[in-house]
């Protein structure tokens, strides 16, 4: 026997961790979770509410009452609606389900960048359409899209990490155009763009997948659900391991929506900070600001190193700078009223000159 280690699969030997940074430091923008914790009662409730628990025993494997709560919000058939660990580990069993070896994804560039990993994972090919200059869809990013007829489509509104929201007359035209599943991810749209969930009556291979990690603030809890056709939830069925959702995570969902009003009681002033620090980055000379109908701003300098140099003041953004189609960008989380007047000053010590 000769060796101290497996090697890894061939093909995932290149792939890096998601590794987004989680420094220490006093202004973290880079991931777009809510800056404002759940609202004041929510853990003295999931508090009282896991004293009830049986956690000797497995917990309910189908999550029905969490599933009941949420077609209820939505008023349609719970048989449609189904939660998993987080969005992304909904959008991982979608690609188990409907992905695979010979199947094609086709997502948007700039896009998310969690698609290209899961669909690697999951050895789906994905094929990414450019989107046009100002980043927004246009007839011909469908038409490309329905040249490829992919299996799976995926549509982020809004969009990640431009924030730049996509019609919903692109989305029935894709589901018109191609006979895959069309995935519409409305991880923001809580905070603007229109849903999709209304067109599911019309379009039956239509998957709307949403969370609770962005506008709902609980980042920290991870717990993400789609709403569909019920066969959808009957083929993610197949692929999820047994139990995925834990106990606990059921009843702090629960809580989490019928405390509801007060989970989302910031939205306004979420946008209405996007809007100011919009404002003042447009102040500043050599920046370019993308309109965003979410809870963080794309931007795009000239400057080299932007993203250390923010560092170096203690503001965390995210950098994007070396991506392809993104370059000299930097995508900040629209946070506290101080955490975004930290990030302005920072910019305008940078930019000056
Ligand atoms: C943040 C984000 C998600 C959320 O992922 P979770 O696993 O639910 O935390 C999903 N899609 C997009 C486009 C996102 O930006």
């Amino acid at each position: 026997m000769t060796g101290d280690r497996v090697p890894v699969r061939d093909d995932l030997a290149g792939l890096d961790p998601y590794g987004a940074p989680q420094l220490d430091v006093a202004v973290r923008l880079n991931t777009n979770e809510t800056a404002e914790p759940p609202p004041d009662g929510y853990l003295e409730e999931v508090g009282r509410r896991i004293q009830e628990l049986t956690l000797n025993r497995y917990p309910d494997r189908p999550h029905r009452e969490l599933r009941q709560k949420l077609a209820d919000r939505f008023d349609v058939d719970p048989t449609g609606v189904w939660a998993a660990n987080g969005s992304n580990e909904v959008l991982a069993q979608l690609f188990q389900a409907y992905g695979g070896p010979g199947r094609r994804a086709v997502g948007v560039r700039p896009g998310y960048s969690m698609y290209p990993v899961i669909a690697q994972v999951t050895l789906t090919e994905l094929l990414e359409v450019d989107l046009d200059d100002d980043f927004q869809w246009s007839p011909s990013v469908v038409d490309a899209i329905a040249d490829l007829d992919p299996h799976l489509t995926l549509v982020a509104n809004p969009n990640n990490p431009t924030g730049v929201t996509v019609p919903l007359d692109h989305v029935t035209a894709l589901h018109d155009r191609t006979s895959g599943l069309v995935v519409v991810d409305e991880a923001y749209v809580e905070f603007g763009g229109e849903s999709a969930i209304d067109l599911l009556d019309e379009l039956p291979r239509l998957v709307v997948v949403r969370t609770f990690s962005k506008a709902f603030r609980l980042a920290g809890l991870r717990l993400g659900y789609l709403v569909a056709h019920p066969w959808v939830v009957d083929d993610v069925r197949r692929v999820r391991l047994p139990y995925h959702l834990d106990a606990i995570k059921q009843v702090a969902a629960l809580v989490a929506l019928e405390q509801e009003p007060a989970f989302l009681e910031h939205r306004q002033r979420v946008a209405d900070e996007r809007d100011r620090v919009a404002r003042e980055l447009e102040q500043i000379d050599g920046v370019r600001v993308w309109p965003s109908a979410a809870n963080f701003l794309l931007i795009r300098t000239d400057e080299a190193d932007l993203f250390d140099r923010l560092l170096r003041h203690g503001v965390l953004v995210r950098d994007f700078s070396d991506k392809p189609r993104l370059e000299g960008c930097l995508r900040t989380t629209v946070g506290t009223a101080d955490e975004n007047d930290a990030f302005l000053e920072a910019m305008r010590h940078e930019l000056s000159n």
